[in-house]
This record gives C-alpha cells, sequence and structure tokens, in this order.
C-alpha cells in the first residue's frame, strides 16, 4: 500500500512515522509513504498555494491549481486508489471505512489548511471527503495521520498477531472487554478469577459478556450491528442482557425510521 500525502508542512510527518508499528511496516516495505509538498507545484515565484475568497469573508483558500498538479504528479500509475480529501465536512472516518481503504493499492490524503481548498479543485479530482471528528484541526496532516495508522495496522503482516486487529473494539460492531496483564493483585484489586482459570471456554463467554455490558453502558447504538450465533445468544441470554440488546435494537430501528 502506498500511502500519498498531500501537505505544505511535509516536516511535520518526519517523526511520527518512524515510531512503532508503522516505522516497521516502513521498514519491512509492507506500506510506502510519499510526501508531497504543495508548495512545489505552485505557480508564482513566492510559492502561493492559498489566496483571499472571492466575495470576501474570512482567511484563505487553497488555490486549486497546485493542488491539482501535485495530485496529478504524486499518483501511481496503474493501481487502484482514492483521492482523499481530509475535511470537518467529510464522512465520519470509522474502522469500517479503515477496513475498505486497506483493499486500495494508493491512498492520496490531501492536507488541508486555511479555511480548506478551492470547491473546483474538490469537484474534479477529490473522490472522498473523510473528517476524524466533530472539530476542527488548523491542518489535515493530524487527519492524515490517523487515516495511515488505522489502515496500515489492517494490512496483511503489518500486526505481529493477526488476530489482535480481528478482536479490537469495533471489529465486529462491540467495544472490547477489560484487559488485565501481572501482577495478579494491584493495589488490592484482583484480576477476574476466570482469567486465571486456564477454562477457555470460560474465559470466551466472561469476555463476551463483558464486551457486550461495557457497549451497552458507554455506545449501544453499535449493538445494531452485531449478529450473534446461537451459543453466544443462550449465553447472553442466561445473563439476562439479550433482552436489554433487543429493546437497544428496536429503540434504533425506530428513531431511524422516524429520520
Ligand atoms: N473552515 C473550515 C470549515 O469550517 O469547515 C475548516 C478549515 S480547517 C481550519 C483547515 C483544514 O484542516 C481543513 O481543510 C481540513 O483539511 C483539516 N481539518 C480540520 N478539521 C478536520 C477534521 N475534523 N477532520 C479532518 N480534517 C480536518
Amino acid at each position: 500500500m502506498l500511502f500519498s500525502i498531500l501537505t505544505i508542512f511535509p516536516d511535520f510527518f518526519s517523526s511520527p512515522l518512524q515510531e512503532g508499528i508503522v516505522r516497521r511496516a516502513l521498514g519491512e516495505g509492507k506500506i510506502e509513504v510519499g510526501i508531497h509538498n504543495i508548495r512545489d507545484y505552485a505557480l508564482d515565484r513566492h510559492r502561493m498555494t492559498d489566496d483571499r475568497p472571492f466575495g470576501g469573508g474570512e482567511g484563505m483558500v487553497m488555490k486549486p491549481e497546485p493542488l491539482a498538479a501535485c495530485v496529478r504528479a504524486a499518483v501511481r500509475p496503474d493501481c487502484s486508489r482514492r483521492v482523499i480529501l481530509l475535511s470537518p465536512k467529510g464522512e465520519r472516518f470509522s474502522q469500517a471505512q479503515a477496513e475498505r481503504l486497506a483493499g486500495y493499492e494508493q491512498l492520496l490524503l490531501i492536507c488541508g489548511r486555511y479555511e480548506g481548498v478551492d470547491e473546483r479543485f474538490r469537484e474534479r479530482y477529490v473522490d472522498e471527503e473523510l473528517s476524524i471528528g466533530d472539530y476542527i484541526l488548523t491542518g489535515g496532516e493530524l487527519a492524515a495521520l490517523v487515516v495511515i495508522d488505522a489502515v496500515c495496522r489492517l494490512l496483511p503482516g503489518v500486526l505481529g498477531c493477526e488476530d489482535s486487529a480481528a478482536n479490537d473494539s469495533f471489529s465486529r460492531g462491540l467495544l472490547k472487554h477489560a484487559q488485565y496483564t501481572r501482577p495478579r493483585v494491584f493495589e488490592e484489586m484482583a484480576v477476574p478469577e476466570v482469567l486465571l482459570s486456564g477454562d477457555h471456554a470460560a474465559i470466551d463467554r466472561h469476555r463476551l459478556v463483558e464486551s457486550v455490558r461495557l457497549t451497552l453502558a458507554r455506545r449501544p447504538e453499535l449493538l445494531a450491528s452485531v449478529r450473534f450465533s446461537p451459543v453466544e445468544e443462550k449465553i447472553l441470554r442466561r445473563e439476562g442482557l439479550y433482552d436489554r440488546i433487543e429493546a437497544v435494537v428496536k429503540a434504533e430501528r425506530v428513531q431511524g425510521d422516524a429520520g
């Protein structure tokens, strides 16, 4: 997978890409990252990439020509790709989006600055807009790093233990159960006995129940898309949780229909 970052602040990326799993993936050639300075494609001698908005108003707008030339230069021919504009107006980035994007060979990530980009560039060159949340950042660089990090760890061979992505929060719509490591007792708080039992079926049951309890408490809306196996349903009924899940799913449907 090639991540191509289009930015006016290329130095932003020197340190974050040099740590942890992303660094290892780069070292092993599982991912490539190309950083393209939009300023290199400016047309004037001052290398201007922004200008005042037509119609007046605050701030500056990123000019379309340098952005378009930068995209054209960054595209790797003959591979599947998405041109993504990081933008607070975009669709919310999620684990499902990360899984979808992991299927492409190249992701071009355009980092906006100032008041954003000229609309004509967006219309002609951008496949999709992604937001990392309902808040305004000073630029798209941090959002691009979020996308790279989340997509990178889903690529084959990037995580040491392949299972860890499959069992993460959100991968099947449930928040992940609580986790414990040594010591067995920390400040008088003991690890749940079942986790020390060696009974893997009991541990799986405990973790499922914990996951569902946590999701019901914190993100009940996620449960609407979870499919439980008949065995799981039986366990959850025994714990008195299945009725609560059904009530939440029903409420979500009613809300969806009303919206
Ligand atoms: N004036 C714009 C608005 O109200 O929608 C916000 C512009 S913001 C200061 C500058 C750039 O930061 C945006 O063009 C975008 O690339 C990036 N950005 C800001 N917030 C973001 C978010 N929540 N998700 C993704 N990118 C974001």
